[in-house]
This record gives C-alpha cells, structure tokens and sequence, in this order.
C-alpha cells in the first residue's frame, strides 16, 4: 500500500511517529509477535481503530486482532499472497496434531482469516495429515464456503463457524477425537489440571452432551443450532469435552489452539495414572493455573518452533502444497 495512503496514528506512549502504512502481512506480524519480536500490546491507535504494536524500519506493525483490522475491499480470496504464510502454519498445524496423536483420520484444525475476522480457513473434508495449502478453504461464519467452492466441507464445520461466532476473541480452534480424554468424556470423572503445562484447564472443565437438547443424533456437531449449543458450553474457557465424541479447545492463536490441544490429551493421560494409583489427586488451584498459563503462554514459540521442525523432518520437507 502506498504509504501516502496511511491513516493518521496518535501513538499512546513514545512521541510522533511517522506516518507510514505496514507492508507485512497480519501473518507475518503474528509470527513475530509469537517469536518474541515484537510485545502482543498496543503501542498505538489510528484513527479508523486500528491497532500497532511497534515498529521496524520506521514502518508501523499492525496488531493482529479481530476487531483492530479494517475489512479489506473486493471479494475474498483463500489465495490471496498475504496469508500464504498462515496457509503453511495451518498444514503445519495438522502435521503436528497427527503426529502427536491428537488428530488421526478425523479431527480438525482451523484459523480465523486474520483479514476477514468474519471468515476462517479449514481444509476441506480430508485426513489431517494429507493436508496441503490448495486443500485449504475459506468460509463465512454461516458456515458455508465464500464463493463457488464446491470441495467437500467436514461433516462438523459448524463446530467451527460457531465458536468463531460466539467467541471474537478466538482466532484458532482444534476439535480432535484423541482416546485419552474419552473416559473424561464419559463418566463422572473431570478433567482438571494436575500439572502446569495444562494449567489453561479449566478446574472444571465442561462436558457438552448433545442428547440432551437434540436427543439421538449420530453425536456429530452437523447443524449451525449443535455448534451453538457446543459454543455455549465452551462459555468463556479454552476447552470443553464432548460426551461420546471428543473434545474442542479454542485458542488467542494458532500455536495456542495446538499447544492446548496436545497438552489436554497429556493431562487426560497423567491424570489416568494418577487415578488409577488410588491416592487422593492434588489438582492446580485456580490462581497456581492462572499463574502458570500466564507463563506457557509467553513462551509457546518455544514449543511451536520444535514441533514445526520435527513435523516437516517426518514429511521430507517436500514443496509447499505438493505433498501428497
Ligand atoms: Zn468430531
């Protein structure tokens, strides 16, 4: 963008600053900012509301949140080159779910469009681990495809363009049917946090149960009314189990969504054992949790950086959006 054409930006802290529009992508931006390049905080705001969290180059960043982007003009685009980076941390995402056993041939994982915070990116109906760039699709939060896209969408869209609905603060949510959280699913047993690495736990982490406002289903999330329901049991928490089903985590990022969802199914394991010795269990108290979440989630860039790493390695690193 020209920068001639740059809002006017009235900095909240620090002095002037020059009056110069950001070229990175939001993706780019959020990267860094999960890097440590840059603090997730606003530095300054424009006039048209519009967020910026620092500088580089004398070039102001914009802070990637929901409401601080301005719609961009003209019709969507999946394609369009400025989320080319965040297509490949979606595929990255899926590889590192699958490998970690939260995703196996169902499951899935998605991204609200950092430019269209009414729209977000999920593959369409497909294993996650065969999931390429062109297998990714962009839909409204009715749930259906932006344009004639005619691909097959998951059976539990919904689970998706619900949550999105209802929750602006999310930008990624995994929905996954991993085996070690189904007995928390099932029975009178909750899932707590009993380590710090899970302390995004809720304390009492809720069981959706679509029997009891949609008696006999086939215990799929398949309509926009499911989702709903789905999204008012998630409330305002990170994760809500599923009876019969699996579980949903809603994540402040992608890396976050990925990290709650592999450390949800380590809790539901060690609190498996932790059952099974018979002892009386010492849970994290609510302000331990709140504490020890504050920290993980400064340092989930750590964790991202490493599973990227080892999923690609176990793929052969092959050329975007070729891999088959
Ligand atoms: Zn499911």
């Amino acid at each position: 963008m020209d920068p001639k054409d740059a809002p006017n930006v009235e900095p909240v802290l620090g002095g002037r600053v020059p009056l110069l529009w950001p070229d990175l992508s939001p993706c780019a931006i959020k990267a860094a900012i999960q890097q440590g390049v840059w603090e997730n905080r606003c530095l300054a705001r424009c006039d048209s509301g519009c967020e910026y969290i620092g500088m580089r180059e004398s070039t102001w960043i914009m802070k990637p949140t929901a409401r601080s982007h301005k719609p961009r003009q003209g019709k969507s685009s999946v394609r369009s080159s400025s989320i080319a980076a965040l297509l490949e941390n979606i595929v990255t995402a899926n590889l590192i779910l699958a490998q970690h056993g939260v995703l196996d041939a169902y499951g899935h994982v998605s991204v609200r469009h950092p430019e269209e915070p009414e729209h977000f990116l999920l593959s369409r109906s497909m294993a996650p681990e065969l999931v390429t760039e062109s297998d990714i699709i962009e839909f409204g939060l009715d749930g259906r495809p932006v344009g004639r896209d005619l691909r097959k969408p998951h059976l539990e869209t919904p689970i998706h363009s619900e949550i999105y609905k209802a929750r602006p603060d999310v930008m990624a949510i995994v929905h996954s049917h991993a085996p070690s959280v189904i007995p928390f699913c099932a029975s009178t047993a909750r899932l707590r946090p009993i380590y710090h690495m899970s302390s995004f736990l809720s304390t009492d982490t809720p069981v959706f149960d679509i029997r009891k406002k949609f008696g006999c289903t086939d215990m799929l999330v398949r309509e926009p009314e499911q989702g709903t329901a789905l999204a008012a049991t998630l409330g305002k928490g990170r994760v809500a189990l599923m009876r019969g089903h699996g579980f949903v985590t809603a994540g402040d990022t992608l890396p976050l969504a990925v990290f709650q969802a592999i450390y949800t199914t380590l809790n539901a394991s060690l609190l498996c054992q932790a059952i099974s010795l018979g002892g009386e269990i010492t849970y994290l108290e609510s302000d331990e949790a709140e504490l020890a979440w504050e920290t993980n989630r400064a340092s989930v860039s750590k964790p991202w950086e490493v599973w990227t790493r080892n999923a690609l390695r176990r793929v052969g690193e092959p050329k975007r959006g070729t891999r088959r």
